[in-house]
């Protein structure tokens, strides 16, 4: 008589009274003692499966228990139950097929039996869904910041500059004054140097800093979406449905007007760090050498432009800088040279879409789903489960190949002569043609002369 083991496991969504094990515990024998088998209890209680770092005590020790001989094989309320993570399901499935003894499993729900492909196949296909069901969860997180901009909400972290640090919803008027004029004063044309002169002198300073503002922190300081009450969720303004914006539930200290003014005066003066519309071929291509980083390209005050590693990103270096005009042209010439190169052989190897062959696994996972459904092999709330599922990828698939194939067709129609259409090109064509060729351009710090140094730049091909 085979000696199975009865994996119970109590999740997160039971009540915590140890029921949901005992209720398991019932069903796992009746199901081994159907098949005339006996059982050896091993139970998990209240934890988590998804979570990685999570231990399951008794889960190890079955599997160690199956691999020795111990055990012949495993019953479970269902795969579920069982293994969240697909590296947990691969550990088992291993033992299966490589095991000399003839091993069995079943569970409750759904029988896989991992002794054949087909049922090894179910199995992944059911935990790699199940799996992403568990990342929806820690997604689920992330929806509730996003629900919260939604409301206009606050975002955790303490009250930025111009609002009570006891309440940041209210107005500080030791902070809110000053920053209040100016932007009156900004608007009826002072420069940000000066006011952020006065503001030294009266010993306003940054609250994170502690500082003194400089010019860029100032102006991100008057750019803030927030001085008008508009609500920011990861880096962008944050609209309603109907494209209007949220309100923020704070006191703003002047009007959505007048934060467009705002942004409408520094595109017209060029402020360093206000206007972020790519103006530079290169921009974000360009990477620092140092950090890795992107660069940003910035006008320098002889007129010309440079692309620079700027220190005011998380982990950027802003030690690397090259004269922007040599290198386009450089990288220009070599993308001409590549588009060449790649006309004659752009018949022969079309640029391929990369996720092709995701997309074809899912096709085939539907279709053998499908069938194993049409032969009654998965029952009908399993198949729409997962089906439904697999859809949802096959429809996004779908879709992101559809975009990709417009973007490259509209290309190499024009990649036939770059050299001749280069100066019909729009600025984000052109950077397009680009990002064909090069995944990026690393750029290596400098040396000791004054000269621009082609060897600085390293195109990494795609
Ligand atoms: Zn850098």
């Amino acid at each position: 008589m085979a000696r199975v083991g009865g994996y119970r496991r109590i999740s997160d969504d039971d009540l915590n009274t140890g029921d949901g094990v005992r209720t398991q515990g019932e069903d796992v024998d009746d199901l081994a003692t159907s098949n005339g088998w006996n059982v050896v209890p091993y139970e998990d209680n209240d934890l988590s499966a998804y979570k990685r770092n999570v231990k399951r005590p008794a889960f190890e020790e079955m599997v160690k228990d199956l691999k020795s001989g111990v055990i012949d094989g495993i019953v479970a309320l269902d795969l579920d139950r069982l293994v969240r993570q697909p590296k947990d399901l691969e550990r088992i499935i291993d033992i299966y097929e490589t095991s000399k003894r003839r091993l069995v499993f079943d569970t409750c729900t759904q029988s896989y039996d991992l002794t054949t492909s087909e049922g090894r196949f179910m199995a992944r296909l059911f935990v790699n869904i199940a799996n992403k069901a568990s990342s929806d969860t820690s997604r689920r997180i992330k929806r509730h910041q996003l629900d919260k901009a939604k409301l206009g909400e606050e975002s955790g972290g303490p009250a930025p500059f111009g609002w009570d640090p006891d309440n940041k919803s209210k107005l500080w008027d030791k902070e809110a004054k000053p920053l209040r004029k100016a932007i009156e004063d900004f608007i009826a044309g002072k420069r940000v140097a000066t006011i952020a002169r006065e503001w030294e002198a009266a010993g306003i300073v940054s609250r994170t800093t502690g500082k003194p503002f400089n010019q860029t922190n100032f102006s991100r300081l008057l750019l803030r979406p927030r001085n008008c009450g508009l609500r920011v969720h990861q880096g962008e303004v944050f609209l309603n449905e109907d494209g209007s914006f949220v309100k923020g539930v704070w006191e703003p200290v002047c009007t959505i007007e007048e934060w467009e003014a705002i942004g409408a005066v520094f595109q017209s003066r060029k402020v360093p760090g206000a206007d972020r519309s790519t103006k530079y071929l290169l921009s974000g291509i360009a990477r620092c050498g140092i950090c890795g980083h992107k660069m940003r390209g910035q006008r320098r005050k002889d007129g010309k432009h440079a692309y620079t590693c700027v220190a005011n990103q998380p982990g950027a270096c802003g030690k690397v800088s090259v004269v922007g005009e040599q290198t386009d042209e450089l990288v220009r010439d070599l993308v001409w040279v590549d588009g060449e190169r790649a006309t004659g052989s752009l018949k022969l190897e079309p640029t391929a879409w990369a996720r092709a062959k995701e997309l074809e696994d899912t096709e085939t996972a539907i279709a053998a789903l499908r069938a194993q459904w049409k032969a009654k092999e998965v029952s009908n709330s399993t198949f729409i489960f997962m089906v439904e599922t697999l859809e949802k990828d096959l429809d996004t698939l779908r879709h992101e190949r559809a975009v990709f194939n417009a973007n490259t067709a509209e290309l190499e129609a024009k990649s036939v002569n770059l050299r001749g259409s280069w100066k019909a090109l729009t600025l984000e064509q052109r950077r397009r043609a680009i990002r064909h060729s090069l995944s990026a351009i690393l750029v290596h710090p400098a040396g000791k002369g004054k000269r621009f140094d082609p060897s600085r730049l390293e195109p990494l091909p795609k």
